[in-house]
């Protein structure tokens, strides 16, 4: 694969692992983010997760990664852009909008988004051909799974290139339609509401809805476990998504779920979701 100089926007759970894979492929990543403590944590989570990985020199990967507060100047030479910032549809328009703005006007902009519309993302650049979700799974240097969601503007092309960007990653991925949620969480989500709904009515506690679904259905983690893994206020957001956009009521997000987000309780991200966590984890 031809290097390729990559800029990553948003440097929380999903932006750093992106950073990491294609660092350790070769790529000269630029890692942004408005939050300066963000970068300092996302540094610090790369290495400590190359070294998990036995990289024999992690210093050549990290190496590899700018880390910048700004995003034009990120963004000036780059041939490839994912943009991993918080999934929400005016926030993610204004930072592609940002993007097609100071990027080259050959570069194709990628999104991670969980469930937004590729072609509402596309709408607010003047380069809607050049625009495909690329979206990967948590932890992204262990998950081989990118589903590629391709909106009716997207050109063949750039939808290939991302493809076989992918696979030279060392990933596999799945070619979707644009749609909410793609198929990961359209598939997803609603079992982990339904899950979420379980608890509220008191049909089982959290360790037992997890059990059921690890012993019973052999997932290796339970629903719970896994939103908790994902963030709350993730999955509380995706769950929006689909029940506007699918505008069907069996989407509509778990009481209790938007309750333990208000409360703050996102998950081992805040320390504390359906479970409680050490804050180092
Ligand atoms: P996060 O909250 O951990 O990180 C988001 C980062 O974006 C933060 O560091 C924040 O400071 C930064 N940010 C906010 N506004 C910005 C801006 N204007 N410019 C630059 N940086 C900005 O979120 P995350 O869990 O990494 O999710 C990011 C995206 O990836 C979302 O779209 C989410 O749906 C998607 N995603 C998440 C998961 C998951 O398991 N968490 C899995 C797949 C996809």
């Amino acid at each position: 694969m031809s290097r390729c100089k990559t800029c990553v926007v948003g440097a929380g759970a999903m932006g750093r692992g992106i950073a990491h894979v294609f660092a350790l492929k070769g790529h000269s990543v630029h890692l942004v983010d408005s939050s300066p403590a963000a970068l300092e944590q996302a540094r610090v989570a790369i290495r400590r997760n190359l070294d998990r990985q036995g990289v024999a020199h992690p210093e050549d990967a990290l190496g590899r990664i700018t880390c910048v507060s700004g995003t034009p100047a990120a963004v000036a030479q780059a041939d490839l852009v994912i943009e991993a910032v918080p999934e929400d549809l005016a926030l993610k328009q204004k930072v592609f909008a940002e993007l097609d703005a100071f990027a080259p006007a050959d570069a194709i902009l990628a999104s991670n988004t969980s469930s937004l519309s590729i072609a509402a993302l596309a709408s607010a650049t003047a380069r809607p051909e050049r625009v495909v979700g690329m979206h990967f799974f948590n932890p992204v240097p262990v998950m081989k799974l990118v589903e590629v969601a391709r909106s009716p503007t997207t050109s063949e092309a750039v939808f290939e290139r991302v493809l076989q960007l992918a696979r030279d990653l060392g990933k596999e991925p799945v070619a979707v339609r644009d749609a909410p949620g793609f198929v990961s969480n359209r598939v997803l989500m609603p079992m982990i509401n339904e899950a979420c709904r379980c608890v509220m009515e008191g049909v089982a506690p959290p360790e037992s809805v997890d059990q059921v679904m690890t012993l019973g259905m052999r997932h290796p983690m339970g629903p719970l476990a896994l939103a908790d893994f994902i963030g709350l206020d993730v999955c509380l957001s995706i769950m929006e998504v689909l029940h506007k956009g699918l505008a069907d009521e069996r989407y509509r997000p778990c009481p209790l779920l938007r309750e333990m987000v208000d409360a703050g309780r996102l998950g081992r991200k805040s320390g504390r979701g359906f479970y409680d966590y050490d804050a180092a984890s």
